[in-house]
């Protein structure tokens, strides 16, 4: 599955807005359009809304969250920054392990079950995609994610070669 990013980023981000009237959220997308990885749309919005959800959940000292997304032939962004509490070093790779959480006895209040951050990373890895962590503790955290893209020539091949295979699959009378 071919994904228009641009859509899928605008649509976390207008969501956010008006979920969290109390944050201040920034787009950063001065990109030329569209951008087109290969994801399924669905899977690209999950890992975006955890990294949000996230970004939101850990940044009450400031309400501000920004979005970016950035591409060149080969590859894309898209970073999710907020200026909250941060994560220590020790603790950027333990927080994808399922089930992590750095304050556990916060886990009755803030809710959660430390899973989100491992399904994002599952998800970007299923893609040939990485994800990754720049943080200061007390400043805030930059979530990374990047994705191959395809070139407007693979894309159109990935897109017969579909229809052939969908055609192949078709039996005359048998929906
Ligand atoms: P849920 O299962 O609902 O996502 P969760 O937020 O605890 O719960 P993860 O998204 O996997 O689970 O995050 C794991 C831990 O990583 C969190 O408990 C938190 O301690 C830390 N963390 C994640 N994102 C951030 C962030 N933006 N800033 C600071 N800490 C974070």
């Amino acid at each position: 599955e071919v994904s228009d990013v641009s859509e899928v980023v605008e649509q976390v981000f207008d969501n956010f807005k008006m979920i969290h009237p109390d944050y201040v959220f920034i787009l950063d997308d001065d990109v030329q359009r569209p951008v087109q990885a290969q994801i399924y749309r669905n899977h690209l919005e999950q890992i975006l809304i955890i990294l949000m959800d996230n970004a939101v959940k850990y940044s009450q000292t400031r309400k501000e969250v920004h979005m970016s997304y950035e591409s060149d032939s080969r590859s894309l962004e898209v970073a999710v920054q907020d200026f909250g509490e941060g994560i220590s070093q020790e603790n950027r790779d333990r927080v994808f392990n399922r089930f992590y959480r750095v304050d556990k006895a916060r886990s009755r209040t803030k809710g959660g079950n430390g899973l989100g951050l491992a399904i994002a990373k599952r998800l970007i890895e299923a893609y040939h995609g990485r994800i990754t962590i720049e943080s200061a503790l007390g400043q805030g955290s930059v979530f990374r994610i990047s994705l191959p893209i395809l070139s407007d020539k693979d894309a159109q091949i990935l897109t017969e070669k579909k229809e052939q295979a969908q055609a192949a699959n078709d039996v005359p009378g048998i929906k």
